[in-house]
């Protein structure tokens, strides 16, 4: 059997920009379309974690993994959700940033980590939840991935962040991802009231072309409380618009991001 894991890193240097509500509701909205998923939490501010029902615990993240000090097979964890399965995070981060900054393999050390959970072909995709900085994390978050989405809000400034995680995506292409893809640009927590809306998403749409996904997401207060429920807003207010909007955008990202069932 092929086995056709895709890992897609979701990454934006800037924060509050909707990464994390995005895995999560991309994580739910694909297990409940059969997809087999692991959402990889890998900031240690651990919204992923928190917003999919799961408390922080020592020991039961990527971290000892990376250093050599634990199985990957042993730090996933089922969550409430058929299918949907998450390596949590904990706050030990700034400490293992900084030893595998020292490592010559630094770059290489989250898809060396991934490699038997992909290999195993459990997985239909793999989603790293990136930390907001253009760190080592984030970079061999970019190093082990096949493709990188990034949330982005509608608005002028975050224009100039999109051309610092599209040049750090052409340095890895150049090197060590040679196959690293724009999986896309997500416009989030979008107010088609507001005036720069409509202008920001046609100049992001001239820019980037087809890699910007037709679905938008729209800002919601359901969408910015499911979190402290510890639920995906998917399952917390199905009905809501947040949650149309994630459903659907997961079937245009299922279109997308071919597996073995498509
Ligand atoms: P990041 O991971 O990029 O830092 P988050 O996903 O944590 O961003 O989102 C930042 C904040 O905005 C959170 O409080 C979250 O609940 C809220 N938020 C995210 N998406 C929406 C949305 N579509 N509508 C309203 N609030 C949102
Ligand atoms: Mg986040």
């Amino acid at each position: 059997m092929t086995k056709r894991t895709k890992i897609i890193a979701i990454a934006n240097q800037k924060g509050g920009v909707g990464k994390t509500t995005t895995v999560v509701n991309l994580a739910a909205a694909l297990a409940r379309r059969s997809r087999t998923v692991l959402v990889v939490d890998l900031d240690p501010q651990a919204n992923a974690t928190g917003g999919l029902g799961l408390e922080k615990e020592e020991g039961v993240s990527i971290y000892p993994v990376l250093l050599g000090n634990a199985e990957i097979a042993d730090v996933i964890q089922p969550t409430a959700y058929d299918n949907l399965n998450i390596i949590p995070s904990e706050v030990d981060l700034a400490g293992a940033e900084i030893e595998i900054a020292r490592r010559e393999d630094h770059l290489s050390v989250i898809r060396d980590a991934l490699a038997p959970v992909r290999d195993s072909g459990v997985f239909d995709y793999i989603l790293l939840d990136c930390p907001p900085s253009l760190g080592i994390v984030m970079t061999s978050s970019l190093a082990a991935a096949d493709g990188v989405l990034v949330p982005m809000q509608a608005e002028f400034l975050a224009m100039e962040g999109l051309g610092l995680i599209t040049n750090l995506l052409e340095q890895l292409r150049a090197g060590a991802n040679p196959d690293l893809e724009l999986n896309g640009i997500l416009l989030t927590m979008v107010n088609m009231v507001a005036t720069q809306t409509k202008e920001v998403i046609s100049m992001v749409k001239e820019k980037f072309g087809d890699r910007v996904y037709e679905t938008t997401i729209p800002r919601n207060v359901r969408t910015s409380e499911a979190p402290s429920y510890g639920q995906p807003v998917i399952h917390y207010d199905p009905t809501c618009k947040g949650a149309v909007a994630y459903r659907a955008f997961a079937k245009e990202f299922i279109a997308r991001t071919p597996t073995r069932f498509n």
